[in-house]
């Protein structure tokens, strides 16, 4: 539990460093192995003043279990998506610039880029609008994640979610989805970008979540 609270501490770093966040808008968990726990960001801390010890823990439900802050506001969005799939051991949620700017238009980013096809398997998704509050956010996540390829779902009008098999996966996918959003735009400013066929999606998807990850564990 100590090594997660660090791991998911120092994960929200990452989080600044890739410019993905500002003042205290994005958050990092992590599922607490073998129990039904997960460990958060507190709620209206700033991000160097994050350490292990002011991380929160929750239960599935996103009641407080352990921590002196509340949790981070967008916590029930978490526990839902770690009760509804269980495979996932992290989840991200950020505003991050480009992403956001798809999410605001509803538009899915299409896999026009071999990064894309390697990471998400084609495009990256547009969830439903929903508010925060109760768990129409969550129901929008695993809606739209559940059987998708895509480890990264733009929610509408309002910025990224990504999942992964742990924390550190799941910020990987929340600064691929930045990036290829970023790139896909400029893209568009000049022309139309050019598709992917879906069986190179396929080979290429293939490839590196099996062939790669085995050479190189991630
Ligand atoms: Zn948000």
């Amino acid at each position: 539990m100590n090594d997660l609270r660090k791991i998911v501490a120092d994960l929200h770093a990452e989080l600044v460093r890739y410019n993905l966040v500002v003042w205290t808008a994005g958050n990092v968990s992590g599922r607490v192995p073998g129990e039904d726990l997960f460990v958060i960001k507190p709620s209206g801390v700033s991000y160097d003043e994050l350490t292990p010890e002011n991380m929160v823990v929750c239960d599935l439900d996103g009641n407080l279990v352990e921590g002196e802050h509340s949790p981070s506001s967008d916590t029930a969005a978490h526990a839902y998506v770690y009760r509804n799939m269980p495979d996932v051991g992290g989840v991200v949620h950020t505003h991050s610039t480009y992403a956001s700017a798809w999410a605001a238009r509803g538009e899915a980013i299409p896999c026009v880029l071999t990064a894309m096809a390697d990471e998400f398997g084609g495009e990256i998704p547009v969830g439903p609008f929903a508010l925060i509050g109760d768990d129409s956010i969550g129901q929008g996540i695993v809606q739209t994640l559940k059987g998708h390829r895509s480890k990264a779902v733009l929610m509408q009008n309002h910025g990224v979610f990504s999942i992964g098999k742990d924390a550190k996966a799941a910020v990987k996918a929340a600064v691929m989805c930045e990036d290829v959003a970023r790139t896909v735009h400029v893209a568009r400013q000049l022309g139309d970008p050019l598709p992917i066929a879906q069986d190179d999606i396929d080979r290429l998807y293939d490839r590196y979540q099996n062939v790669y990850g085995q050479r190189s564990p991630r």
